[in-house]
């Protein structure tokens, strides 16, 4: 998502660039209209206002979207609970949830009306090397490219940040994510629903027909076990773990577990390279923001090449890099810092956090301008503006 992303966009505001997108995967761009992607990302405005300007929203929307109102997250451990809504703050919705194949599919129908990128996948790559003035790329099937820039957009466990040698440092999370597709007794209300529990956070998010995408991060073991009990025994203590908010789980659909990471890279660049999205951070889903911070990244590197091209400035070079690492870092790390203490606040047994996130919760419901802060932030209206980084 986040490094197609990056060359719709390029495509657009830099058409004398030559672009090549190589992945190691076939994007999966059929499927059957009555199921449902069991992977779906909650989509900001301000991934939505990106989308908009590569002109690949009206194609998402075209497919299947399901914009929301509400949200509402409450602790099962205490009596803390806070509900969003974006008729307080004027707006229409607070985001949509959107199927990750409907956004796939739509940025592959991008790509393919535009001229100035090749498309190379299924590809792997060989062997990378970094030089002063360019980059060498060798794929396996023997073909040879060469670049000012390699964007290294290929996910967490990146192969081209490996390559380039660059450090993680994460927090040890020992969480994975159960997800799957439910069809409850009542509808969601077009509510995105969160329930704290102490093993991890429970989320139910609306989809079209009254239909809900769930993760639930829990510890690994207890996902495993979750995938391996039979679908009816699976409803009711889905059902039971939220508390039946919207009644009986009617449907369960294939039911699948991604384990879950924390952490940043110590740089994001390096002459000829930089990482975006899940390459260069990776989060926790509970804000679905991982995503999100992705697509902030696609738009602060357009601006820095589009800007470094019209100043005449080599795109590859490290002080133009650079401008893009630390435009970047201070929004993606405060993100990561904030799901580590909420996913720590939540996970504690002791009566005395309890009380003090119960109090939390119920004060950000009562205290209007703070729940528009975190109204705002959820919608990706508060990213960091390029004027506060000279070039
Ligand atoms: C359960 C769960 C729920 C989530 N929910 C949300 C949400 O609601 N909102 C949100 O914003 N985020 C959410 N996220 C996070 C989000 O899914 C990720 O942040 C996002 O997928 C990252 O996108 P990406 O394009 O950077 O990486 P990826 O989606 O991992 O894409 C990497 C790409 O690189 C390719 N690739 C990999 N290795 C190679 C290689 N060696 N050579 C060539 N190509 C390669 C892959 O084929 C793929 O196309 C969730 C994550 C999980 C686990």
């Amino acid at each position: 998502m986040v490094g197609a992303s990056l060359a719709c966009g390029l495509a657009e505001e830099a058409e004398a660039l030559s672009i090549a997108i190589i992945d190691a995967n076939e994007p999966n761009l059929e499927w059957d209209k009555d199921s449902y992607d069991m992977r779906v990302s909650a989509i900001t405005r301000a991934s939505q206002t990106l989308f908009k300007n590569i002109d690949v929203w009206d194609k998402i929307v075209e497919q299947r979207v399901s914009p929301y109102q509400d949200m509402f997250v409450w602790d099962a451990e205490g009596k803390g609970q806070v509900h969003f809504d974006s008729a307080d703050m004027g707006e229409a919705d607070l985001g949509h949830i959107i199927e990750n194949r409907v956004i796939i599919k739509a940025l592959h129908q991008r790509i393919s009306e535009v001229s100035n990128i090749d498309l190379l996948c299924p590809k792997q790559i060989k062997n990378i090397s970094f030089q002063d003035d360019k980059t060498e790329l060798q794929l396996q099937d023997k073909t040879s490219l060469s670049a000012k820039l390699v964007v290294g957009a290929d996910g967490t466990r990146s192969w081209v940040r490996q390559q380039a040698d660059i450090a993680v440092k994460g927090w040890d999370f020992d969480q994975a994510a159960l997800v799957t597709t439910v069809k409850t007794e009542k509808y969601h209300q077009d509510t995105a629903w969160q329930r704290f529990l102490k093993t991890g956070p429970l989320a139910f998010l609306p989809l079209t027909d009254g239909y809900s995408s769930i993760v639930w991060s829990t510890s690994p073991d207890e996902a495993k076990r979750l995938t391996e009990i039979s679908e009816d025994d699976f409803a009711i203590e889905l059902e039971h773990a939220f508390e039946s908010k919207l009644g009986k789980i009617e449907s369960v659909a294939t039911r699948a577990v991604f384990p879950l990471r924390l952490f940043e890279t110590l740089n994001y660049v390096k002459p000829r390279l930089a990482l975006v999205g899940d390459a260069a951070h990776t989060i926790h889903p509970l804000a679905g923001q991982g995503v999100n911070l992705g697509l902030a990244d696609v738009s602060s590197l357009i601006t820095v090449i589009v800007e470094a091209l019209n100043d005449k400035k080599d795109i590859g070079s490290l002080k133009v890099l650079r401008r893009y690492e630390r435009w970047r870092r201070a929004d993606n790390r405060s993100m990561l810092v904030a799901m580590d203490s909420i996913k720590r606040l939540f996970g504690s047994e002791l009566s005395v956090v309890k009380d003090i996130r119960s109090l939390g919760l119920n004060l950000t419901d009562r205290i209007t301008p703070l729940k528009n802060i975190l109204m705002q932030q959820a919608m990706g209206l508060n990213a960091i503006k390029p004027s506060s980084h000279s070039k």
